[in-house]
């Protein structure tokens, strides 16, 4: 059985995360009370309707508690966004994914029983303004605080060299979990697997060890 989504707002989040699924093949309704916006969608999505999410029995009419995953992405109101996702709780949905604009709408949205809330713009913030410190910093994924995911360029200093040669686990005590060379993707590595430059390596680790390895050794 295919999963089907709910997609409420379609600004440019929620647009994207609309057009992305109907791309992955999936059933995905499209929501907004800005019926230009639901026009938009409607050759895209596999329905597209105009409606106050914030209204429960037009929630309840479209068959809401229904849909594997519902997500929710109302901007600027927030008190939209909190409304809309209190009575996709109450109607028993199962999943609902919400878009959050501060620490405060978070904290009122995970109080709620918000399965995923997310914050596009300050992860896109943090991934760019990593890449934008360090050219060899590819792409960045926060794992926690202290502790992430990052793919970083093989230097010249390494090409040659083995994850041996430069005892990287013990002398940084990261992980490089995997190497992507052209199109081809090493999944863990062996230790004597040759580093090219160029290479990209995905490395996990905490953010001040990943830090050092890319002073010392990119
Ligand atoms: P983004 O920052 O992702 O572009 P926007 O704030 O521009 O987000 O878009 C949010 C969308 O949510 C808008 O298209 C707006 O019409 C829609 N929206 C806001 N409140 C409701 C609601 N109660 N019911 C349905 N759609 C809503």
């Amino acid at each position: 059985m295919k999963k089907e989504f709910a997609v409420i707002g379609l600004g440019r989040f929620g647009g994207s995360i609309c057009r992305a699924l109907s791309e992955e093949g999936m059933e995905v309704m499209a929501m907004d009370m800005d019926e230009d916006k639901v026009n938009g969608y409607s050759t895209i999505a596999s329905h597209a309707v105009v409606g106050d999410s914030t209204d429960e029995s037009v929630l309840k009419s479209l068959g809401i508690r229904n849909f594997d995953h519902v997500i929710v992405a109302i901007g600027d109101n927030i008190q939209a966004s909190i409304l809309t996702t209190l009575i996709l709780k109450e109607l028993g949905v199962k999943h609902i994914t919400v878009k959050a604009q501060n620490d405060y709408h978070e904290k009122v949205l995970s109080k709620i029983g918000a399965d995923q809330i997310v914050h596009p713009e300050r992860d896109m913030g943090k991934r760019i303004a990593h890449n934008i410190i360090s050219n060899n910093v590819l792409d960045y994924l926060e794992l926690s605080d202290e502790h992430s995911i990052v793919e970083l360029v093989a230097s010249r200093r390494m090409d040659g060299n083995t994850l041996i040669d430069m005892d990287i686990r013990a002398k940084y005590g990261i992980n490089i979990v995997a190497i992507k060379r052209g199109k081809n993707i090493i999944v863990s590595p062996q230790a004597t697997e040759l580093i090219h430059q160029g290479d990209i390596l995905i490395v996990i680790g905490a953010d001040t060890d990943i830090n050092r390895f890319e002073k010392n050794l990119v």
